[in-house]
């Protein structure tokens, strides 16, 4: 893949957008409204690359339907950026939980060929570690 495919998913949000009403009442800061509006930037940026599918199963998913999955989880020292955060299903996102993404993939091989499919803004080591997972437990 060449890296001119592999990086065209990153879109910026071509201006602010204001947070829904419901949500900007029940929001008690500007610094949490802040965030929140940074946060449903990443997942629209997340959603649009995967094509609108769960990077796990590959089921259809919107903005309000998709959860941010860190494909390295935070529990086990991952980070919140770019290239560690795909759109999942709320399921997938259940079902991996604090796993690292090679434990997952080897425990469900189904999971690896959909990431390596639709996950396209993850970094290389990430992707290489799934097609790496999957051919192990293909091999199993
Ligand atoms: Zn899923």
């Amino acid at each position: 893949m060449s890296r001119r495919t592999a990086f065209h998913g990153f879109a910026l949000p071509r201006r602010a957008r204001a947070l829904p009403p419901a949500v900007a009442a029940r929001t008690p800061s500007p610094e949490l409204a802040r965030q929140l509006l940074l946060k449903r930037a990443v997942k629209r940026d997340a959603v649009r690359s995967s094509g609108r599918r769960c990077v796990y199963c590959g089921t259809s998913v919107d903005l309000n339907s998709a959860t941010l999955d860190h494909v390295h989880p935070v529990a086990r020292g991952g980070a919140s950026e770019f290239g560690n955060l795909v759109a999942a299903c709320a399921p997938c996102n259940r079902l991996k939980g604090d796993l690292l993404p090679h434990e997952f993939f080897v425990r469900y091989p189904w999971a690896g060929v959909n990431f390596v499919r639709y996950a396209r803004t993850v970094h290389r080591a990430l992707k290489r570690g799934a097609r790496r997972a999957v051919s192990l437990a293909m091999a199993a």
